[in-house]
């Protein structure tokens, strides 16, 4: 019998509740400035924009990041942009369309009635980030600027160039420094979050370490929240910044936090392809350039052959042969199909011997006729640092002419392929974004909450914004209003002495295992592991071998690594070492979840479960619901607990971007 869980979602029709839920919630009054202290880990936008919003609230805000400063956190390599339904552009936008596109985008697999409340406050983000000064595009006439993101027929992505995510996180922390000032806000930079301190069933701190000293620190608060981003770099390469990693969700997840749909991860169509062995990092192109370049690959084998032989250039190739294979498949969205689907579109093509590269592993991004149409200036303006990060890493640049073709100019085009690029699970969230674990709450891209088995671009930062800026502040004080009459627990409890023992010991034991091999060497097989066998199109078979051999791989990892130098000071290895140890804890998760959920559905593509023309197969019968795992000890399969979805206002239905 699967255990119940409570998302403590009133009942009602889905717009009525959160009205409802906001009336509850003006019960507890903001101004009243309590004197309750709240851990918030991670500086991203989520954690930014919470604790500034929290301190703003009269509570004081312990905020930690491992950069050396807020600013660095992962959040600014957003590129594309932010959603909100302002409908500037008189499109036929609303909340219902976005609440109705994420949940479709989602594949049907998000909570209903979290994705009304994120469409619903995602207008009140934007006016919140141009009262910070956020540099938004704007019109000639003054008006903010939108363009069109993927799974959408209206443009609702507001921007700042390519660089929207580090214009929303300086508006972020430009709240936070005045928090700061104000004395409400201590920062923490060079900490990382170690463990998690349960005392009585509650969150209740957290074990520190110092990086720069090596020292482990004991921090208390009355509710601890984690904002610590994404798990992609579970497989090695990914667009995520090198310092991304998933230790602090896995710490939450083994003291008892459940962790939520493991197996839905973002494949994003472009990215720069993997061009050797040597590499770490993979480099996104954003979704945006979907708005104007044009995806294609050659129509005949001979022209693939000749490109993947270095022979021909893709601007050699005439108009009349290229396959421009997303408009084909899908008219009505042509370019602008969610990620997962154009993903799959690319690797089906290139699976088939069309790819181009001399891989074969990658398709053309194209700006040829959108240049001649706008001509470069424009393009530039609206992608001009994407251009040029192309140019500095491949060393083309996208907006040279190369060609030109019975009048028509032909300009080099972009060489993409699809890479791990952002996690739609996460640790489990009620309607509150409170944690299984009462007094841990989580926000951000490390909880589950929003998205379905597939985000559509430009949602993230939303859902980031939304859940520090509106929703987190309130939902939390529905927890902290019980906990006025709690004193803060003191350090010196046994609770904290013993977690902070189990760190160092595990600090230790990887210290002392003295083997021949390097963190990254692990790391990279495990990346290797995971593509293959858990990563775009996944078998019942491939998965249980995946299993196996991250089981071989963890062994060796637990044997023969290598973690050169002590703990006492800076030891970048040693960190990498915990991460490592915790992706191998996600890989496994990921496939275990993988493996239950018989269905494609989104990210989650299972060979097995594909319609005749290849698009994903759901099974609404069996697999509606969101997939909760419950830790059971290391090597242990852990339990899967279902949380029933219910939909009221949507009606569920086979996703379709062909018309
Ligand atoms: C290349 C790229 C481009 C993107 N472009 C877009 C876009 O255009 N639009 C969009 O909506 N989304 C985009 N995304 C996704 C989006 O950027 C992320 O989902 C989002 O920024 C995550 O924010 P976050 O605050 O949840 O986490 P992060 O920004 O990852 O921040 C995590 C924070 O946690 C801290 N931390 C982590 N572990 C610990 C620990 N153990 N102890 C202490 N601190 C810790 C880090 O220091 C950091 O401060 C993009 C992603 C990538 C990779």
């Amino acid at each position: 019998m699967a255990k119940k869980i409570d998302s403590k979602i009133p009942a009602g029709p889905v717009p009525e509740k959160w009205k409802e839920y906001k009336a509850h919630q003006r019960l507890v009054n903001p101004k009243n400035k309590l004197k309750l202290d709240v851990i918030v880990v991670g500086t991203g936008l989520a954690g930014a924009s919470a604790a500034a919003s929290l301190a703003e609230m009269g509570f004081n805000v312990y905020n930690f990041c491992i950069q050396d400063s807020p600013r660095r956190a992962h959040s600014i390599a957003a590129q594309g942009g932010i959603n909100a339904a302002k409908c500037y552009q008189n499109d036929g936008d609303s909340v219902y369309r976005l609440f109705y596109d994420t949940v479709k985008g989602g594949d049907y697999r998000a909570r209903e009635a979290n994705v009304y409340r994120l469409a619903e406050v995602s207008n009140n983000i934007i006016d919140q980030c141009v009262a910070q000064g956020v540099p938004f595009a704007r019109e000639y006439g003054g008006m903010l600027a939108n363009r069109s993101f993927g799974g959408a027929q209206v443009s609702r992505t507001f921007y700042a160039k390519g660089q929207t995510g580090q214009q929303l996180l300086l508006g972020a922390y430009s709240s936070l420094s005045c928090q700061v000032k104000a004395g409400k806000v201590k920062l923490y930079t060079r900490y990382e979050m170690e463990d998690v301190v349960i005392v009585d069933g509650r969150a209740r701190g957290i074990i520190a370490k110092d990086l720069t000293t090596g020292k482990l620190e004991r921090f208390s608060a009355n509710a601890v929240v984690i904002a610590t981003g994404g798990y992609g770099n579970t497989y090695f390469l990914s667009t995520n910044a090198m310092g991304c990693n998933c230790s602090a969700a896995v710490q939450c997840y083994r003291k008892g936090a459940y962790f939520a749909n493991p197996s839905y991860v973002q494949i994003h169509p472009t990215c720069i392809p993997v061009h050797g062995d040597k590499q770490s990092k993979l480099t996104l192109m954003s979704e945006s350039l979907r708005n104007d370049g044009r995806i294609w690959v050659p129509k005949k084998l001979e022209d693939a052959k000749a490109l993947q032989a270095g022979t021909k250039q893709g601007w050699e190739i005439p108009e009349e042969d290229r396959d421009y294979y997303l408009e084909r498949r899908y008219p009505a969205f042509g370019n602008l199909v969610p990620r997962d689907v154009a993903s799959r579109a690319a690797k089906e093509r290139c699976d088939k011997g069309f790819g181009v590269n001399n891989t074969g592993l990658a398709v053309f991004l194209d700006f040829s006729e959108s240049i001649n149409r706008l001509g470069l200036d424009v393009i530039m303006q609206r992608y001009g640092n994407l251009f040029e990060m192309y140019e500095e890493i491949t060393d083309v640049f996208p907006g040279d002419v190369a060609n030109e073709i019975n009048g028509v100019k032909y300009y080099k085009p972009m060489m993409i392929y699809p890479a791990i690029h952002y996690t739609m699970g996460g640790i489990w969230v009620d309607y509150e974004l409170q944690t299984s674990i009462p007094g841990l709450f989580a926000i951000g891209e490390c909880n589950f909450s929003d998205h379905g088995a597939n985000r559509l671009g430009a949602s993230a930062l939303m859902q980031g914004l939304a859940d520090g800026y509106f929703v987190l502040p309130y939902t939390i004080q529905n927890y902290l209003a019980d906990q006025a009459v709690w004193p803060k627990v003191s350090t010196d409890l046994p609770e904290f002495a013993e977690a902070e023992k189990a760190v160092d010991a595990e600090q230790d034991r990887l210290l002392n295992i003295r083997g021949k091999r390097s963190v990254d060497s692990i790391h990279k097989e495990l990346g290797h592991i995971m593509w293959e066998y858990v990563g775009m199109g996944r078998t019942a078979e491939g998965l249980k071998t995946g299993l196996k051999k991250m089981a071989e791989l963890e062994k060796e990892f637990d044997t023969n690594l290598f973690v050169p130098g002590t703990k006492e000071g800076l030891n970048i290895e040693l960190d990498k070492a915990i991460h490592l140890r915790d992706f191998f804890t996600m890989g496994q998760l990921v496939a275990f979840d993988a493996l239950s959920r018989n269905e494609s559905c989104g990210g989650h593509f299972r060979e097995e479960y594909q319609t005749e023309e290849g698009e994903a197969k759901r099974d609404d019968e069996n697999y509606f619901y969101v997939g909760c795992w419950d830790y059971k000890g290391k090597g242990n399969e852990p339990e899967l607990i279902k949380e029933p979805l219910e939909y009221e206002a949507i009606k569920v239905q086979t996703r379709n971007y062909k018309n």
